[in-house]
């Protein structure tokens, strides 16, 4: 049985990463894709955990490599998805998480064209300017060159397949687990991980 592809993209300060996060304390077979980056961890981070931290020079080796699913350029930072750690997951039959850019996200369902696209977005700009800031991860600088790239982020949420508003962290939380609890419940999925049953039922003899 494979696994599912989700895509979450949002602006920065958006909130995906702590909803991903609770997502995943509560959902079985679910995992999220471990990102290389260029960038300098924040405090707190963990190589190999919030990211795989890398430089330039192995970033682009990589790149030439073809070991990238995708790859984009982010406020002036390398981001990438390592192709077969991601493919090893899918096949093991787990569903798997790309936290990622919407370029990224648009190179991606280029390649599996049935990854589900879910973006989510801030109830306002005051909101997330404050989200930010209150965040104290990043300088006044990086939070102001954030603010603006994310208008232009957020207009991409016409390429997703899903929207959500995370004004209330719970109801938005609720929203995003009904849409990969819906994407279990599908045709396809159904017929993949209950084919013995359905065999069963459908080839049973009603006399007996
Ligand atoms: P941050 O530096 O705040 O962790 O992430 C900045 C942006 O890069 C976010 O929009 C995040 O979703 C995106 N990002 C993180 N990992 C990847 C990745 O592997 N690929 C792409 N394309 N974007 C990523």
């Amino acid at each position: 049985m494979t696994g599912s592809l989700f895509i979450i993209t949002a602006a920065s300060g958006t909130g995906k990463t702590s909803l991903v996060k609770q997502l995943l304390a509560t959902t079985n077979d679910l995992t999220v894709s471990v990102s290389h980056t260029t960038r300098t961890p924040r405090p707190g981070e963990i190589d190999g955990h919030h990211y795989h931290f890398t430089d330039v020079d192995s970033f682009l080796a990589d790149i030439n490599e073809n070991k990238f699913l995708e790859h984009a350029e982010v406020f002036g930072n390398y981001y990438g998805t390592s192709e077969q750690s991601v493919r090893t997951q899918l096949e093991a039959g787990v569903d798997v998480i790309l936290e990622i850019d919407w370029q990224g996200a648009l190179q991606v369902k280029k390649i599996f064209t049935d990854a589900t696209m879910v973006f989510i977005l801030p109830p306002s700009l005051a909101t997330l300017r404050q989200r930010l800031s209150t965040r104290a991860q990043d300088s006044i600088e990086v939070i102001e060159q954030r603010l603006a790239g994310s208008v232009n982020e957020m207009s991409q949420y016409v390429n997703a397949d899903f929207v959500i508003i995370n004004d209330n962290f719970e109801v938005a939380l609720t929203e995003l687990k009904a849409i990969i609890v819906a994407d279990r419940q599908t045709l396809a999925r159904q017929q993949q991980r209950y084919h013995r049953t359905i065999s069963n039922l459908l080839n049973s003899n009603v006399d007996v």
